[in-house]
């Protein structure tokens, strides 16, 4: 009797602190996440070569009592920690950064350069905020560490290289992510934007961002004096009547309301005014909501360059390279509406947005087709006032990947970190069988 109340006792304290994070729990390890922030945004590197990055997060992690395995499909860190029977919970962060020149002028801006992949001498930014989510990550697992009296289950986190090029998240999983570890019930990520002003998390329940297809289509045409246009077939025609063709697709053969972007990025073709070349290149970036418009969009591309380069009389049919494609980030709903609960009882109701799906891509969808049911979602970045003045004068704030990009830090650091843990606790407070009730894989659409 005296047991079962000592129990009873034990499992209303754990329920109730499991409830909220505490101001103070973020502030307890706020400092030392808010000086690794400057550090990495100081140091970035850009994809596939995070070394450094992984390298100081991974010795952090351990110091932190984690379990840490380096040099998963790459240069990827996961760290485990056991806490007894319970569920397995993901959390991501990318390590990845831009060759982007940063132009904010912030004391802590990046200088530094370094040769690409291709010996290019780029500049490198952390144009996308993944910095503060490494940050963020950090502050999560010191804070889940240290009140292991709050969930029971085991945390995995994972810092993932090379987002950016759309292959880390490919490359973990190849590299065993959920075959030597274990295999996540639920894995949680977000993502700092400037579409919201810091303080806030925006929600999107279901289909979150854009399928991407990237495509490389050359046209083949005959080469010839530019004065003797019968003698040739101009493949820059060929190429400009397919360009504007291409814009039917989203105006004339796709439902009206339904989501497409079929954008040409670049034409490249020829080398002199006189000439007239062989063949023309362009690269395409396609993106859709949906899986059927997706495969309806895809094979219109391919129809109409191949008629139009028929209907030119063209020597050979246009090749069509698909590259770098991934599928879109998909919520689970019912986990979605579960834990918007939960980040309004940690930040207040009206810092919970729910918005419709976003048109950028992202690979986390990749551990999503591995049968992981997921949260993915926005943590606001923008200064509050800059926002508010940027709303009232109708502009909009530089994105991500902007030159200007410039997350307001501390209050989104600190949301950040008191939503990652609220989510984590929340789910880390169920059963495996629990979760699996809860969770739908993705309907196949
Ligand atoms: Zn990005
Ligand atoms: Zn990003």
């Amino acid at each position: 009797m005296v047991r079962s109340r000592l129990l009873l006792f034990c499992l209303f304290t754990t329920l109730a602190s499991a409830q909220t994070t505490t101001s103070k729990e973020v502030e307890s390890v706020y400092s030392g996440a808010h000086a690794f922030y400057l550090e990495l945004h100081q140091n970035p590197e850009l994809s596939s070569h995070e070394t450094q990055t992984a390298a100081k997060l991974a010795a952090r992690l351990r110091s932190a009592g984690y379990d840490v395995t380096e040099h998963v499909g790459g240069t990827g860190v996961v760290a485990l920690l056991k806490n007894g029977v319970g569920p397995t919970i993901m959390l991501r962060t990318e390590l990845d950064a831009l060759p982007v020149e940063e132009k904010t002028g912030l004391a802590y801006a990046s200088k530094v350069h370094t040769k690409d992949d291709a010996g290019r001498e780029v500049p490198v930014m952390h144009a996308c905020g993944h910095d503060l989510h490494i940050a963020s990550l950090l502050a999560t697992a010191e804070i889940m560490a240290r009140s292991k009296n709050t969930w029971h289950g085991t945390l995995m986190l994972i810092g993932q290289p090379a987002e950016e090029t759309i292959s880390g998240a490919k490359t973990m999983v190849a590299d065993g992510l959920f075959t030597r570890f274990p295999k996540p019930d639920v894995g949680i990520a977000l993502h700092v934007y400037n579409a919201q002003p810091a303080g806030k998390v925006a929600i999107v329940p279901g289909i979150y961002d854009a399928n991407a297809d990237s495509l490389r289509i050359t046209i083949y045409g005959k080469s010839g004096h530019g004065s003797a246009p019968h003698t040739a077939i101009d493949p820059i025609v060929i190429a400009a009547r397919t360009i504007l063709a291409l814009q039917t697709i989203p105006s004339r053969e796709v439902k009206p309301g339904e989501m497409v972007v079929v954008t040409v990025g670049y034409i490249r073709a020829g080398t002199k005014n006189n000439i007239i070349p062989d063949e023309a290149e362009m690269g395409l970036t396609v993106r859709t909501y949906k899986a059927e418009v997706r495969k309806q969009v895809l094979a219109a591309i391919a129809r109409i360059t191949k008629a139009e380069a028929a209907a030119a009389g063209a020597p050979r049919e246009p090749s069509i390279e698909p590259y770098e494609g991934t599928d879109s980030v998909y919520n689970d709903p019912a986990l979605a509406d579960r834990l918007k609960g939960t980040l309004e009882a940690a930040l207040g109701k009206e810092n919970v947005i729910v918005e419709g799906p976003h048109t950028g891509s992202e690979d986390y969808s990749v551990f999503v087709e591995q049968g992981i049911p997921s949260f993915y979602f926005s943590l606001g970045g923008a200064d509050p006032q800059k926002f508010a003045e940027a709303k009232a004068a109708g502009t909009i704030l530089p994105s991500n990947h902007s030159s200007l990009f410039a997350p307001d830090v501390d209050p989104a650091l600190h949301t950040g970190i008191m939503a990652e843990v609220a989510v984590l606790r929340n789910l880390l407070n169920t059963t495996p069988e629990e979760l699996r009730k809860l969770t739908v894989h993705r309907a196949a659409d």
